[in-house]
């Protein structure tokens, strides 16, 4: 099977032939039919965060495909069925987070394209408990970026506060961007997209964001605080500057979450107005397993549109070059049909 691999930080990665992996009693292997690209795995493929995944490696995390084969144990998902792969590869599932809805939280996750190989191949191997079933009307193409940019905003939007009568600021329109700006309209929120590309910006207003705001040329805190502030803000964009820009989009009692993951991610706080202020700063990481049969149960009735282009797994390197510059529409998905 064909595989891009990642087997040094600092180079391109490769296109190998490997063998097809067989599952263990607990999994499931997938003959993957797209795969979406997420900006966590340029992270990965550069070693940019403190815990590193281990070259040789297979990215992907926003894999979707056929189960080809079950092991043993296997009892949820059957051969034939359509699954995600999501960045949850598996969690103990018997912790105090496990069995309180927080498993994204477990210590002894691992992780899809990260800590284990992922879908940025022909085949992936997958714990038959955490693969999550695509349902019948949600197209492939649309359900690999669902797997990741939209479960996590999903999640991330809901943290923000997101509800009727609330002005949310969705900062970068991306991948994940573009997804949390439409859930942050189906919760009913007054929403805020904020940018530095034109097309990123004209894309929020196609999609509905009562705001625009461009942080190339207007100063996002003092948009944001003309219009009374933002109750909740979500961080989206690779760049310290704009987790900054974002807290201070806040108005008092205000929650900030962040999501977006830069090397050398940082956000220097002041005490004295956080504390007066009543504010709020979260970390969020991705979403339940629950939380993606929500997502795409969303997508099935035609709520939610995903925003993306078709690409070929050969020209990954090329792709993490086109994110970088900003020259996506949002979301690149690998087509290996
Ligand atoms: P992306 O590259 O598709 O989107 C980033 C967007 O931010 C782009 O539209 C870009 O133009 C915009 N941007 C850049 N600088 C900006 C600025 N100063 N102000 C406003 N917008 C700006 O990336 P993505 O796939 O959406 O991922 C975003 C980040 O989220 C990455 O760091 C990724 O690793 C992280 N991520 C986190 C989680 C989680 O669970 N916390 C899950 C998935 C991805
Ligand atoms: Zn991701
Ligand atoms: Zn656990």
């Amino acid at each position: 099977m064909k595989a891009a691999v990642v087997r040094d930080f600092t180079k391109p990665l490769e296109i190998e032939d490997r063998e097809v992996p067989a599952p263990a009693p607990h999994q499931v292997l997938v003959r993957i039919e797209c795969s979406g690209l997420c900006h966590t795995d340029i992270h990965a493929a550069h070693g940019d965060w403190p815990v590193k995944p281990s070259p040789p490696f297979v990215p992907g995390h926003e894999g979707v495909g056929i189960v080809e084969a079950a092991g043993p144990d296997v009892r949820h998902v059957k051969v034939g069925e359509r699954v995600a792969i999501p960045w949850l590869a598996d969690a103990c599932g018997r912790c105090d987070y496990c069995v309180t809805g927080w498993e994204t939280l477990c210590l002894a996750q691992h992780n899809s394209g990260y800590s284990v190989d992922g879908a940025y191949a022909e085949y992936a191997l997958a714990h038959g408990d955490y693969v999550v079933p695509v349902p019948e009307g949600v197209d492939p193409m649309d359900a690999a970026p669902l797997s990741c940019a939209g479960v996590t905003t999903y999640k991330a939007v809901k943290l923000a506060g997101a509800r009727p009568g609330t002005r949310v600021l969705i900062s970068g329109i991306g991948g994940l961007g573009h997804l949390a700006l439409q859930y942050a309209r189906i919760f009913g929120a007054e929403t805020v997209a904020v940018d530095i590309t034109d097309d990123k910006l004209k894309l929020a207003e196609d999609l509905g964001a009562d705001h625009v705001v461009d942080a190339r040329i207007q100063d996002v805190a003092h948009e944001v605080q003309k219009l009374g502030g933002a109750d909740g803000a979500v961080s989206l964009a690779v760049s310290n500057a704009s987790f900054r820009a974002a807290y201070d989009s806040l108005r008092r009692g205000g929650t900030l979450a962040l999501v977006a993951l830069p090397a050398e991610g940082e956000l220097t706080l002041p005490v004295f107005e956080t504390v007066l202020n009543g504010t709020k700063v979260v970390g969020s990481i991705v979403g339940t397993r629950q939380d993606l049969a929500e997502v795409f149960r969303l997508h099935q009735l035609g709520r939610t549109k995903v925003i993306r282009e078709t690409r070929k797994l050969e020209d990954v390197n090329a792709c993490f070059e086109d994110v970088l510059a900003g020259k996506v529409s949002a979301r690149l998905v690998f087509d290996l049909r």
